[in-house]
């Protein structure tokens, strides 16, 4: 995430020996004379106006102060020398900063009814302007930054159940459907007939569309129409990528001032393209089939732009038994040789009556 800053604003501190609210900037109260504690927090103003004068947006960015170890005077970060008693603020300590305080305030702030007689004031008004007193709310904790997004919902241990009793259903049904498939049964037939088709798969060079990102593309292809679309998403800006930022909040930048920053994250759209290319594609088959003994290859006349791209072979026996008629089918030629008309087999039947290996009977 890059942080973007949106500017400065002034922050207050309350006065903790007359509950007077001070301008942030301000290092001793404007009501009793107090100097600000070492320990001050700094908080949100109601509303929030981003600075827009030079001089104090110049105090603003030049970081937190100094506390003079000395003499505890608060000193701007510029300074060398305590404005009080002039020690050397090297060895000062800084004031803290960086806090976040809050969500940015930058709607207008309502006024503030005054606790003790009930007069509205302006909502930076110091004390009440009618009767005095302190215009401080209790209840002034910082608020938040920005809410981060919720987890997804997980789903409930019902559905997982659910899925289990399911998977468990679809195993047992395979599992009884291999049972079947192996169980057989021995049953003695004839040979009747055979039956066999060979095949050769053609295949053909054709335009084939696929989708990369331009700089992608493979070469000597051609070029489709393209569209922007999200590639990535980075922490920098870049030249034509989409600024996407969270709400923007206050950090306390130690000088009773505070800067305002978003959370931003940049995503980069880039061209993706259709493309085409040439690619060898299943368009047909030959198939030659017969009911003799002297299986032929089918040979398919081929255009320039085809090709054979592997053949198949499926030869059946044919048998007659008492319970029916029967077929066992293999890839392997020498069934056709073996398969005499007449001869006698013991044939091994499944559950769904299908031949599953064949042996001479003697
Ligand atoms: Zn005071
Ligand atoms: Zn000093
Ligand atoms: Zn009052």
């Amino acid at each position: 995430m890059a942080k973007k800053s949106l500017g400065y604003v002034q922050l207050e501190w309350t006065c903790p020996n007359c509950s007077t609210r001070n301008p942030g900037p301000q290092k001793t109260c404007l009501s009793c004379g107090m100097p600000q504690p070492d320990n001050v927090q700094f908080e949100q103003p109601a509303q929030e106006t981003l600075i827009t004068d030079a001089a104090k947006l110049e105090q603003a960015q030049a970081g937190p102060d100094i506390h003079c170890h000395y003499c505890g005077t608060r000193n701007p970060a510029a300074a060398k020398t305590c404005s009080q008693c002039g020690a050397d603020l090297t060895e000062g300590a800084k004031r803290q900063s960086g806090q976040v305080i809050g969500a940015h305030r930058d709607q207008p702030a309502e006024p503030i009814l005054c606790p003790a007689c009930g007069a509205a004031n302006a909502p930076d008004a110091p004390k009440c302007a009618q009767c005095g007193a302190s215009l401080i709310q209790p209840a002034a904790k910082p608020s938040t930054p920005p809410p981060l997004p919720k987890p997804a919902k997980r789903s409930g241990p019902m559905a997982s159940i659910g899925l289990i009793v399911v998977a468990l259903l679809l195993c047992a049904a395979a599992i009884t459907c291999v049972v079947l498939m192996t169980r057989t049964s021995e049953l003695t037939g004839t040979a009747s007939d055979v039956s066999w088709q060979r095949t050769v798969a053609i295949e053909q060079l054709m335009p084939v569309t696929h989708q990369a990102w331009r700089n992608e593309v493979p070469a000597n292809t051609v070029l489709g129409s393209c569209s922007p679309k999200l590639r990535r998403t980075q922490d920098d800006p870049a030249p034509n990528a989409r600024e996407v930022c969270g709400t923007p909040y206050t950090v306390d930048s130690g000088s009773g001032y505070g800067q305002v920053v978003q959370d931003c994250k940049y995503e980069v759209f880039e061209d993706y393209c259709d493309y085409t290319t040439e690619e060898w594609q299943r368009v047909d088959e030959a198939v030659l089939s017969g009911n003799d003994f002297a299986p032929q290859w089918p040979a398919p006349r081929l255009t320039a732009k085809q090709r054979e791209a592997g053949r198949e072979e499926k030869y059946v026996c044919h048998f007659t038994a008492e319970s029916g008629s029967y077929s066992y089918s293999s890839g392997d030629p020498n069934l056709l040789t073996m398969c005499v008309p007449g001869s006698r087999w013991v044939l091994n039947v499944n559950s769904f009556n299908a031949v599953t290996g064949i042996e001479p009977a003697n």
